[in-house]
C-alpha cells in the first residue's frame, strides 16, 4: 500500500504509540498518526481527522477500549478497529472481536501490525465498494424507466419499483412477498419454474413475450427481459417488463398497410400484362391472398336475371362452398341483408370486424367461423356509376380492417373495377382514353393518376407511422435519343416496333412496373423506389434500366443500339404531387439533353451531391488494386490482469489525394456497392499474413479480430473463400466480428448460422460487434454460434453518467455470462469506466484509455514490450 494511511491511536502512553507507528513504517507503510486518550478527544478526531484505521489500547486511565469500539461502531462503522494491547485473557479478546473489532494484536508482538492493518483497510474498502454498489443497484431499479420486478427462485416477488406499481396497478405492499403469478395471465402460471430448474436459468431464454395481467384483470402483451442475479441467499431473477400493446398494434397496422401498397402495385402491373377478364380477376384474388395475407378473397358478379351475386373468381376459399353460398341483392330476403347486398345497394364498402357477433351475418356465420374467418370486408366494384359486383376479403383476425386500411383497399377495388371495365375490347374508345394503344402502357393521364394514388397511400402509411417517408422515390422520365432519325431511315413501322420493344423491356426490368407510362411519342416515365438515397436511384437507373435498354435491337436485319437520356425528380424534395414531379422530371430531362448528360436531377445540389458520391465510389473501385488499404490494430486488454489478450484489425484507406481515411467515411460505400465482399476478403488475408509474419518474428500473437459485414457472410462462397486463405496455415487465430443485423433482417438465418458454425469448427471464434444497438433478443442470441459480445461504445460512454446505460451494461454482462459468452467493452476512455467494468465482471476492454488502433509496426513494438 503506497498511499498515505491515516491512523488514529487510542493510547495513553506516547512511547507505546510511537513504537506502533515505527513498526508500521518499517513494514513499508506511509502513515500519518494522531493519538488520543479521552472520550471527548476520540469523538472529535473521529470526525475531524477521518482516519482510515483505528488502533486502540484496551485499558486507559481516563477511557477504555471497549467504549471506544462502541463509539466507533456507532459513528463510523466503516472504519476498521484493531486492538493493540498487553495481555488480556482470550475471552476478552473474543468478546472484543464479537463487538466488531477486526483484529487483536499483542504489544509484545508488533511485527504482525503492518500486515494486519493492510488487510483490515483492504477489507474495509471492499466492503464499502460493495455497499456503494448495492445502493446504486437499488437506485437503478427504483428509477429505471421500465417496470422492474425481482423475484426469487421460487417465483416470489422480492423487489418492485414504482413503474411496476403503475404498470400492474397494485401497491408495492401487495406485490412484495406474493407469487409473481399474479402479474401474468393464467396460462403462464408457474412460468418461472421452467427458468429456475437446476442451474439452467436462464441460459435458454432471456427475452421473451408473455401476457401480463393488471390488478383490474385486464391482460396486455408484454416483453420481458430476464437477468439472473446470483446472490448469497439464492438465485434471484430481475425482470424488466414492458407493455408492448401499443407497439404491437402499431407494427401490425403498418405491416398491413405496407402489404396493401404492395398489392396495389402488383395489381397495376397485372393490368399491364393481362387482357383477359377472367385471368385478371383470378390474379387479383390470388395477389390479395398471397401478398395481403388474407385467408380468403372472392370477386362476385351480379346475375341480373336472378338478382343473385355469383362467384366470378376466388382464392383461398373452396369453390364448392362458394357455389352454394346464397347471396342476393334483394333487400326483402334475408340473403340480401348481409354485407354484400347492402354494399351493392348503398354503393359503399361494408365491414365486419367481428364476425362472431355480427347480426348481419347470421345466415353465413357458422360456415365462416368454421373456416376461421373473423373479419370481413366487402367492396362494391363499379362500372361508371353502376355496381357490377363485389370484392370480399376475409381475415382470421378480429378487427383486421381499420379506417386507414379500408381507405387503401377501396383503391384496390377501384383499380380492379377500372381494369375490368377497360379490358372489354368493345370498349376500345374508353380504353384509349387511358392506355396507349401502341405499347399498351398507361398514358400520361393514367400514369399521373396512379402516381397520385401512390402518393396518397404513402402519406397514409406515414401518418400511421407518425413519421415522414424515409424511403425516397424518384420519378424518372426517359427519352429515346434520335428516335426521329430511326423513324425516318427505317420507316414508321420499324419505329413503332422499336417503341414496343422499349416498353416491353421497361415493363420487364422495373420492379414497380405498375407505375410506368408512355408520356409522349418517344418518352416514358416510371417510378424507382430506393431504400437508400438518390445515389442509389442513379445506380439502379444505370444498372437495371439503362443497361437493359441499351441491348441491341433488331430493326429489319440491322442491329441498332439505343441510347436514352433521363431526367429525375425526387419525392418529396422536387415536388409533393404527381403533376409537379412529372413536370420537374421533364425540366430535368431537357437540361440533360442540353448538357448532353446521361441523366440529371431536377436540382443542381442533388446533381453535385450524387456526383461527389459517385466520384468517391470510383476512387474506391481503384483502391484495392492500387493497394491503398491498410490495417491498423487496436489491442484488447484483460480487465483483471491488464495483459493484451487480443486485437482488432481496423481498415484505413490511404487515399492519395486526401491522406488516411477513416472507415466511417467509406465502409458504407463499399457496402452499398458490394465492393465490401472483395475488400473484406482482402482484410482477412492481410490479417492472416500479419499474424504469420509476427509469429515468424518470434512474437506471441494474440487472436486478431476482423470485422466482416453481413453482405460478405451472405455470399454463397464465403466459407470456401476464407478457408482458401487459411488453408496453408491453421495456426492463425482469427475472430470474426459481425453485427446483430446479420440475423435480424436475414431471409435465411439458418444459412448464416451454418457458415459461422463452419468457421468455428476450424478454430475461428465469433463476436457480436456493437451489441445493444440492434434489437435482437438475447434468447435468440443463445441459439447462435458465437463466443463473445462486444458492448457498444455508446453504452460505455454513458455508463458513468446515466443510470439507464449503467443498467444496460450490467444487464448485458450478466446475461452474457448466463449464456456463457465473454464480454468485451468497446471504447473505454476513462479509469472510472474501467473500474466499473471490472466490478461488473466484464472480461476485456478495448479503447483509447489503453491504446487507439496502431499501424502494424507500432503494434509489434507494443507486443514486444510485454
Ligand atoms: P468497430 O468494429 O466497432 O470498431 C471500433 C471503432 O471504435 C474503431 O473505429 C475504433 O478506432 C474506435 N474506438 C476504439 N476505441 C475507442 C475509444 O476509446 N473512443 C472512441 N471514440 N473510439 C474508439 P474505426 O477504426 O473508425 O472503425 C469504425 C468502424 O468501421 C468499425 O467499428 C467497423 O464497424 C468498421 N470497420 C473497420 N474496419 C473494418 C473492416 O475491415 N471491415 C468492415 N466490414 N468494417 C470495418
Ligand atoms: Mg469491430
Ligand atoms: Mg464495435
Amino acid at each position: 500500500m503506497s498511499e498515505l494511511l491515516k491512523i488514529l491511536l487510542v493510547e495513553d502512553v506516547a512511547t507505546e504509540a510511537e513504537l506502533a507507528v515505527r513498526e508500521l513504517k518499517r513494514g513499508g507503510l506511509l502513515v500519518e498518526a494522531v493519538r488520543v486518550e479521552t472520550r471527548a478527544d476520540f469523538l472529535d478526531k473521529l470526525a475531524s481527522f477521518r482516519p482510515d484505521v483505528i488502533l486502540s489500547d484496551f485499558s486507559l486511565p481516563n477511557f477504555d477500549g471497549l467504549s471506544a469500539l462502541a463509539i466507533a461502531a456507532e459513528h463510523a462503522p466503516e472504519i476498521p478497529f484493531l486492538f493493540v494491547s498487553g495481555t488480556i485473557g482470550e475471552e476478552t479478546a473474543i468478546d472484543a472481536l464479537k463487538r466488531g473489532a477486526v483484529d487483536y494484536l499483542l504489544k509484545t508482538n508488533l511485527q504482525r501490525l503492518p500486515s494486519a492493518v493492510t488487510r483490515a483497510v483492504d477489507e474495509a474498502r471492499g466492503r464499502a465498494a460493495r455497499i456503494r454498489a448495492e445502493t446504486r443497484f437499488r437506485d437503478l431499479i427504483e428509477f429505471a424507466p421500465h417496470a422492474i420486478v425481482v423475484i426469487d427462485q421460487h417465483g416470489m416477488i422480492e423487489i418492485v419499483n414504482s413503474e411496476a406499481e403503475s404498470l400492474f396497478g397494485y401497491p408495492r405492499s401487495q406485490m412484495v412477498g406474493a407469487s409473481s403469478d399474479m402479474l401474468v395471465s393464467a396460462q403462464y402460471a408457474q412460468w418461472h419454474a421452467a427458468l429456475s430448474q437446476g442451474n439452467a436459468m436462464p441460459s435458454s431464454s432471456v427475452t421473451f413475450e408473455i401476457i401480463g395481467r393488471r390488478s383490474s384483470g385486464a391482460e396486455f402483451p408484454a416483453e420481458i427481459g430476464l437477468s439472473p442475479l446470483p446472490t448469497a441467499d439464492g438465485r434471484w431473477i430481475s425482470t424488466v417488463i414492458r407493455d408492448i400493446s401499443e407497439r404491437r398494434a402499431q407494427d401490425e397496422r403498418l405491416a398491413r398497410m405496407t402489404r396493401i401498397r404492395t398489392i396495389l402495385g402488383s395489381i397495376n402491373s397485372v393490368i399491364l400484362r393481362v387482357r383477359d377478364k377472367q385471368v385478371l380477376l383470378d390474379e387479383a384474388c390470388r395477389i390479395a391472398c398471397e401478398q395481403g395475407e388474407f385467408i380468403g378473397a372472392v370477386i362476385g358478379r351480379i346475375e341480373t336475371a336472378t338478382a343473385l351475386v355469383k362467384p366470378a373468381a376466388s382464392a383461398g376459399i373452396d369453390t364448392e362452398f362458394l357455389q352454394h353460398l346464397h347471396v342476393s341483392i334483394d333487400p326483402t330476403v334475408p340473403a340480401g341483408q348481409g354485407l354484400v347486398g347492402t354494399a351493392l345497394r348503398e354503393r359503399q364498402s361494408m365491414v365486419s370486424n367481428d364476425i362472431r357477433h355480427d347480426p348481419r351475418l347470421k345466415l353465413w356465420r357458422a360456415a365462416f367461423l368454421q373456416r376461421g374467418y373473423r373479419s370481413a370486408f366487402v367492396l362494391p366494384l363499379m362500372t361508371a356509376q353502376e355496381p357490377f359486383g363485389i370484392l370480399a376479403l376475409f381475415s382470421d383476425q378480429t378487427n383486421a380492417f381499420n379506417e386507414d386500411e379500408q381507405r387503401l383497399l377501396s383503391e384496390l377495388a377501384a383499380d380492379i373495377s377500372f381494369a375490368h371495365e377497360f379490358i372489354d375490347k368493345e370498349e376500345q374508345i374508353n380504353y384509349l382514353a387511358f392506355f396507349d394503344s401502341l405499347t399498351g402502357l398507361p398514358n400520361r393521364a393514367l400514369f399521373l393518376d396512379r402516381l397520385s394514388s401512390l402518393l396518397a397511400i404513402d402519406a397514409a402509411i406515414n401518418a400511421a407511422n407518425n413519421a415522414a417517408s424515409n424511403a425516397p422515390f424518384a420519378v424518372v422520365l426517359i427519352d429515346v435519343e434520335r428516335f426521329r432519325r430511326i423513324n425516318d431511315s427505317f420507316g414508321r413501322a420499324a419505329g413503332d416496333e422499336m417503341l414496343r420493344v422499349v416498353a416491353r423491356r421497361l415493363r420487364d426490368c422495373l420492379p414497380d412496373a405498375g407505375y410506368l407510362g408512355r408520356i409522349s411519342a418517344d418518352s416514358f416515365a416510371f417510378m424507382i423506389r430506393s431504400d437508400r438515397d438518390e445515389t442509389d436511384v442513379l445506380r439502379r437507373l444505370d444498372e437495371e434500366v439503362i443497361r437493359a435498354l441499351s441491348e441491341p435491337i433488331q430493326v429489319r436485319d440491322k442491329s441498332v443500339r439505343l441510347s436514352v437520356r433521363a431526367g429525375i425528380a425526387m419525392f418529396p424534395s422536387d415536388g409533393m404531387d404527381s403533376d409537379s414531379l412529372l413536370r420537374n422530371a421533364e425540366a430535368a430531362l431537357k437540361d440533360a439533353k442540353t448538357a448532353k448528360a446521361r441523366h440529371l436531377f431536377y436540382t443542381a445540389e442533388m446533381n453535385e451531391r450524387t456526383a461527389e458520391k459517385l466520384a468517391l465510389e470510383n476512387r474506391l473501385r481503384h483502391a484495392l488494386e492500387a493497394d491503398q488499404f491498410v490495417l491498423h490494430y487496436q489491442p484488447k486488454v484483460d480487465l483483471q490482469s491488464g495483459e493484451i489478450v487480443g486485437m482488432e484489425a481496423l481498415i484505413r484507406w490511404e487515399d492519395p489525394g486526401v491522406g488516411l481515411m477513416s472507415p466511417l467515411s467509406f465502409i458504407h460505400v463499399l457496402e452499398d456497392t458490394g465492393m465490401i465482399v472483395d475488400v473484406g476478403i482482402w482484410v482477412i488475408a492481410r490479417a492472416h499474413a500479419q499474424y504469420q509474419a509476427w509469429q515468424a518474428a518470434g512474437l506471441v500473437v494474440p487472436r486478431i479480430a476482423v470485422n466482416v459485414s453481413q453482405m460478405q457472410i451472405r455470399q454463397k462462397d464465403f466459407v470456401t473463400r476464407v478457408l482458401s486463405i487459411l488453408d496453408a496455415n491453421a495456426s492463425t487465430q482469427l475472430e470474426l466480428e459481425i453485427t446483430e443485423s446479420l440475423f435480424m433482417d436475414d431471409t435465411d438465418p439458418n444459412a448464416s448460422r451454418g457458415k459461422l458454425s463452419a468457421m468455428r469448427e476450424v478454430g475461428l471464434t465469433v463476436a457480436i460487434d456493437d451489441f445493444g444497438t440492434g434489437y435482437s433478443s438475447l434468447s435468440y442470441l443463445a441459439q447462435l454460434p458465437i463466443d463473445t459480445l462486444k458492448i457498444d461504445r455508446s453504452f460505455i460512454t454513458g455508463m458513468t453518467t446515466s443510470n439507464e446505460h449503467m443498467a444496460i451494461v450490467s444487464t448485458i454482462i450478466s446475461l452474457a455470462h448466463a449464456l456463457k459468452l465473454k464480454v468485451v467493452a468497446e471504447g473505454v476512455e476513462t479509469v472510472d469506466q474501467r473500474e466499473q467494468l471490472k466490478l461488473l465482471g466484464c472480461e476485456q476492454m478495448q479503447g483509447f484509455l489503453f491504446s487507439a488502433g496502431l499501424p502494424a509496426d507500432e503494434m509489434a513494438a507494443m507486443l514486444r514490450r510485454i
